[in-house]
Order: C-alpha cells, then structure tokens, then sequence
C-alpha cells in the first residue's frame, strides 16, 4: 500500500493549491489504509468527508505535494478525532476513588486491573483490588496471583456471595485500612447479556464509580466497536482500556470507539508484563492507524523547514529595518519552541555565526525571561520605535521590569546591533552576488 501511495504522491508534485482531484486520488489511498485497519466504515466514510472540505483549496507546503498535503491533513484529523491529548483518570475528592473496570471475558480485564494498580502505587496512591468475578472458578485465584505480583493488598470473599456486596464490603474495608483507590475487577462473558449487564449496572449504582472502564481488546476490530457501544449505552463508561496492541491490530477500532461513543482511550496495553500499560495518545495511535511512517515523517520534516521559512520572513522584516520590539518578543516565544536565537540566527543565510556572540550567551532560560520581562515593560510605541527609548524611558522600563538599567541598555544594545548588521548584510545582498558575510 505504502508505495502504491509513495506513487500516487510522487506524481504530484509541486502545485499550490490542493485541488478536488488531489484530494480524491489521496483519499482512495487513505480509505483503504483506514477500513484495513479495521476503522468503522461509517466513521472513514465522515472522516473522508471531513477531510475533503478542509483539504481542497488549502495551500500546499513547501517542500511537501498535493498528496503529502492531504497526508497531514488526514493525520492532524485522525488525531483531533481521538481527542488530540491525553485524558486522565478521575480521582474523587473526598473518600476512595472508585475504579470499576468492564468488557468481555478474555479482554485482558483482569490483567489490566493489575497494571493500574502498579501504576497507581507508583504515583504514591495506596490501590485495592477486589475480585468480583465470582463465576470462573480460577477467576479469584487468577487477581490474587497479579496482585502479588504488583505487591497491592487484596481483597476477596469468595465466589458465594453477591459481586454488589463484595464491592460494597470492599469500599468499607477501604476506607478503614487507608486504600484511596479500589479497583474492581468484574466477570466477563463471551457475548454481551442482559444478566452481566444488569450486575455492572447494580454494582455501579452502589459504589458509584469514578471511572467506569472498558476493557476491550483491539485484536477484535470492529467487534470491539460494537462492544463499546453497548456498553456505553448500557452503563455509560468513562473511558476505555484497549489492551493486546503488542499484535499486530492496527488500532483502527480505537478510532471508531471515540467516534461511535465519544468516550476517550485512557491507556492502552502492550503486552501481558505488569508494566505494559501506557497512556493512550492519539498522535502516536493515529500513526499507527495510518500505517505511513515514512510518509508522515517527511511531513515532520517539511514542518521543521517552514521554521526556516520563518526566519527567512525575519531577515526580511531586519533588512528592511522593521524589525521591532514585538517581532522581536515574537521570537522569543518561538524560541521556546525550536532553541537558541542563535539557532534561530544561524538559519538565515549569510549571517556569520561569530556576529551573533551576544545572543549566544543570552541563550539561558533565564535570560530569555529577563528580555520578556523588559520587552513587556515598554509601551506599544516604545516596541515599534526603539529609537525613543531614551535614559528616562529606560529607567521607567528597568524598574517596570525589575530588572537593573544596564540590563536594558543591554538589550537595547543588542537589539540595535542586530539591526545595523541586517542593514549592512541587506545592503550586500543588492549586489551582483550574494556573497557570505564578514563581520
Ligand atoms: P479478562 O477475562 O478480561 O479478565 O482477561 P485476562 O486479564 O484474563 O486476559 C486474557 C488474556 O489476555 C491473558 O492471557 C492475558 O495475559 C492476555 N493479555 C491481556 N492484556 C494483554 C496485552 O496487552 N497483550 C497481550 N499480548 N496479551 C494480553
Ligand atoms: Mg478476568
């Protein structure tokens, strides 16, 4: 599939704008990718639509074709679909927090409750387990085994008394021996029935959990979709766990499971170890889905060069002596992001690494806080105009900034050197031949 669509984006580049047929001819691909990973067709069909409005007409990066473009529409889109950021557990403010987790038999619940409960003790909470599947014979056995293994204490009364008071007990029993958070492991069936359903929902009702959490496993596909929605629909879940994501599932269903239920993938499992458990983050996943590595990680790298693109806009912006005071805070933000203004500097063309000593040293966090804080100082007139600040206005700023007048005459320094070097390198660049800079 991979190069069949290398092909069909491989043809195409080197327009501007992503047209109809850009679009129609990447989506096919993009179609086939999702429903092979085993995504809901009724959910590709909308994501295809989404796409396709967003897509025609939208400009196409450079360095990246028509094709690529779409590419990283589809995957900024798959990722908005499964919730762009992490979403955590619910801990409850006061008493225990209540853990209730759900699915079929064989999901990997059981498993899973064990990994969280790792988890949790790690993060300094005191976690309980509790068995209430009281049906499989090796069931309790099986919970007392895993939470051994993660060193958590354990609760259990057998298999003859009800899974709703077994929980109520264990709440109790909670709140005297100091656990601030039960997790309750629950029977699973092959098939969704009304009997296990009406237990969740009882045992629900009387712990009123703070998280209701599907277990499902991604190695059932589509089926796990449906899954989700019945159990959503019958006890309204909080999220879900898709566990066995080791295999070689794709992950399309943790696509069709926000869509069809909007209900977030709190964590995913990748293995049967009790540390295979990680939080669920949607870029990741929907590179997964996609199954285009190469091709998304040339999109990451076109991204990078439109930070070059950035500070070629820079250069301009200095040569032409417009350079102010906001640009300059604008590229301290930016800075944040991508590294030294050195760097930053460094990526115009021409500019002599040596000329730009004075940012280098400035390059610590707490300098770059100090510049904010006395670029923020000045008036919006001061910003656009430096040429104003005079010794009063500089003092007004060092104080408003708490920081020392030498300080800002500094940066003012730097800021203007900075400037008359633009000039002098744009002045250069008229000439015949762009030659390299010396300073
Ligand atoms: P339950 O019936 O829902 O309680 O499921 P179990 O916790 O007993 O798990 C069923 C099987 O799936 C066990 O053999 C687990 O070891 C296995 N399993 C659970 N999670 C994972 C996982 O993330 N990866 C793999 N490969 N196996 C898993
Ligand atoms: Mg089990």
């Amino acid at each position: 599939l991979s190069d069949k669509l290398q092909n069909t984006l491989g043809k195409l580049k080197g327009k501007g704008k992503v047209s109809e047929k850009d679009v129609d001819e990447a989506m096919r691909e993009v179609k086939l990718a999702l429903l092979e990973a085993d995504v809901n067709f009724k959910v590709v069909k909308n994501f295809v639509k989404t796409v396709k409005e967003r897509s025609i007409g939208s400009e196409v990066m450079e360095s990246l074709t028509p094709g690529q473009q779409v590419i990283k529409i589809v995957n900024e889109e798959l990722t908005n679909l499964m919730g762009t950021s992490e979403v955590k557990l619910n801990f409850a403010k006061q008493g225990p927090t209540v853990i209730l987790m759900c699915g079929l038999q064989g999901a990997g619940k059981t498993t899973t409750v064990g990994k969280l409960a790792k988890k949790l003790k790690k993060e300094g909470k005191r976690p309980l387990i509790v068995a209430c599947d009281v049906y499989r014979p090796a069931a309790i056995k099986q919970l007392e085994v895993v939470s051994q293994q993660v060193e958590v204490p354990f609760f259990q009364m057998g298999d003859k008394i009800s899974p709703v008071d077994i929980s109520k007990a264990a709440l109790e029993h909670a709140k005297k021996n100091g656990n601030n958070v039960v997790i309750i492991d629950t029977a699973g069936r092959l098939h969704i029935d009304e009997g296990l359903m009406e237990e969740l929902k009882e045992i629900k009702a009387s712990t009123n959990p703070d998280d209701t959490l599907l277990v499902l496993d991604a190695m059932t596909g589509q089926d796990a979709v449906n899954v989700a929605q019945h159990f959503d629909q019958d006890l309204s879940i909080t999220g879900v766990i898709l566990t066995k994501l080791d295999g070689d599932a794709r992950g399309g269903a943790a696509l069709s499971i926000r869509a069809v239920t909007d209900k977030p993938i709190k964590f995913i499992t990748m293995g049967e170890k009790m540390d295979q458990l990680e939080v669920f983050h949607p870029d990741r996943m929907a590179s997964r889905i996609l199954g285009m590595g190469d091709v998304l990680s040339l999109i990451e790298r076109a991204q990078s060069s439109v930070d070059e693109k950035k500070a070629r806009e820079l250069e301009e912006k200095l040569r032409s002596q417009s350079f102010t005071f906001d640009d300059f805070l604008d590229q301290l933000e930016q800075m944040k992001k991508m590294g030294p203004i050195s760097e930053l500097m460094g990526m115009i063309p021409g500019v002599n690494k040596q000329a730009l000593k004075g940012f280098d040293e400035s390059g610590s966090e707490k300098a770059m806080k100090q510049m904010e804080a006395i670029i923020r100082s000045m008036t919006v007139k001061e910003r656009a105009n430096p040429d104003i600040i005079d010794n009063s206005r500089r003092k007004r700023i060092a104080q408003g900034s708490g920081t020392q007048l030498v300080e800002v005459n500094r940066l003012i320094k730097q800021f203007k050197d900075l400037r008359k070097m633009m000039k002098q390198f744009g002045n250069f660049g008229k000439g015949k031949k762009r030659r390299k800079m010396k300073l």
